[in-house]
């Protein structure tokens, strides 16, 4: 018999864990999350979009594990009695100059296989959204779709214990030792021993992989992103997604417009450095965090080359005016005025020494210790998908 420890009551975690008990039930799987509850992290605090595969490289992780892990999320929610609504999305062009911009995003995504994709004209914009701009052309993917995601690590953490896991919560990962014939997991509460180790960290994988020996890098640089609330009264002027073309540079789609399943539209999320990886505060500051993110030469690399992007956001962030502008551009309205701030995420992004942003799934495997180090987004959509591709490579 094997025991299994998997780092992170994420949604990456909980789905690697249901996956091995699923494929051998015979091994004991034991989850370590330190917060007192499931999806306390990215999981709980994103946009609650099921992707379906329009932005990702072709042939990348993030296009092969998205494409499936959209399929399998589905069925999964069906079978679960979780929130899931296929309500669609557009990505609109509203400007001359971002026309090569589109076609290269419409290109990957018929490369993807992205199901019912079509590019519609200002005509058709207006039938699907009748309140977005007037835009030149948008991709229309009437799959994309809504879940609640915490929803969803709480049915996939039920699974691991009735499939006989343990989840372990309040207990956070502190030591990981190579011993004889295995492996210790240390904790407040004592050492585990397990033969193999999956960590699923989301903002600490950087501080876990260095525990378990693993490559130094890349590091985790948090990046923050607010959202707006719209008000009741203007809440129904958008009935699915509504996003912009994104800027190729970075690994962001985007200020959009996304309903939630369970009522409601906001608008987000912006991405500006944060200064905790762990606290949702507009001004929370985590001292070992700031340390760490001005310690790596990555960062210094990546905000030599982006200043004038962050001074972009940094407007966004002080100034719900500017915020709403970028967006008007895309549901012209709905203003500062029929917003409120919502609450914030806190991204997990792999950054380079070089400072180069990392684009694709990161998952490192050596002697018994499976790291995924960068899982951001479409990394909740890909979770179950990711969950096979890593216990397909533990022997
Ligand atoms: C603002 C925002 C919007 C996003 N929108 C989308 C979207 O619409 N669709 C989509 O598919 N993806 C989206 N994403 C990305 C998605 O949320 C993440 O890719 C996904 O949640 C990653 O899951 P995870 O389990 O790897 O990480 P997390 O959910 O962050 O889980 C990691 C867990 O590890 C735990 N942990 C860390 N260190 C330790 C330790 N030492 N000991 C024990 N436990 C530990 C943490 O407490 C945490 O619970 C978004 C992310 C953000 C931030």
């Amino acid at each position: 018999m094997t025991t299994v420890g998997v780092v992170g009551g994420g949604i990456v975690g909980l789905a690697v864990a249901r996956e091995i008990l699923l494929r051998r039930p015979e091994d004991t799987v034991v989850v370590f999350e330190k917060e007192s509850s499931l999806g306390a992290h990215q999981t709980g605090h994103n946009s609650g979009v099921v992707h379906a595969g329009i932005y990702y490289r072709p042939g990348s992780l993030k296009a092969q594990l998205c494409t499936r892990g959209r399929y399998l999320l589905e069925e999964f929610a069906a079978e679960h009695g979780i929130p899931y609504e296929a309500c669609g999305k557009l990505v609109v062009a509203v400007d001359e100059s971002e026309m090569g911009r589109f076609d290269a995003l419409e290109k990957t995504a018929t490369e993807n296989g992205v199901p019912g994709l079509r590019r519609v004209g200002p005509e058709e914009i207006a039938e699907i959204e009748p309140y977005a701009a007037a835009g030149l052309a948008a991709l229309h993917s009437p799959r994309t779709a809504i879940i609640d995601y915490v929803a969803a690590a709480e049915a996939l953490g039920r699974s691991v214990t009735e499939a006989g896991g343990e989840v372990r919560l309040g207990e956070e990962v502190t030591g990981i030792h190579r011993v004889t014939g295995g492996i210790e997991v240390e904790t407040p509460a004592g050492r585990t021993r397990v033969d193999h180790l999956v960590v699923c960290g989301g903002l600490e994988s950087d501080r876990l992989g260095e525990l378990t020996g693993g490559p130094k890098t890349p590091r985790i640089i948090p990046f923050r992103g607010e959202y707006m609330q719209v008000s009741v009264a203007k809440q129904d002027l958008v009935r699915g997604m509504v996003y912009p073309v994104p800027d190729p540079r970075y690994p962001f789609l985007g200020v959009h417009f996304t309903r939630r399943v369970g009522g409601g539209l906001e608008v987000g999320p912006n991405a500006f450095l944060a200064l905790s990886r762990r606290r949702y505060r507009r001004t929370s500051l985590t001292p070992r965090d700031l340390v760490d993110t001005l310690a790596w030469p990555g960062f210094w690399r990546f905000a030599a080359e982006h200043w004038r992007t962050g001074f972009t956001e940094l407007r966004g962030v002080l100034s719900k005016q500017a915020y709403m502008r970028e967006a008007q551009r895309y549901v012209p309205e709905i203003g500062a005025e029929d917003v409120t701030r919502a609450g914030l995420g806190l991204r997990a992004q792999a950054v380079e020494r070089d400072g180069s942003l990392v684009d694709d799934f990161v998952i490192h495997h050596a002697d018994g210790i499976t790291s995924v180090r960068n899982a951001p987004s479409p990394a909740a959509t890909s979770s179950l998908a990711i969950a096979e591709y890593v216990v397909d490579r533990m022997s």
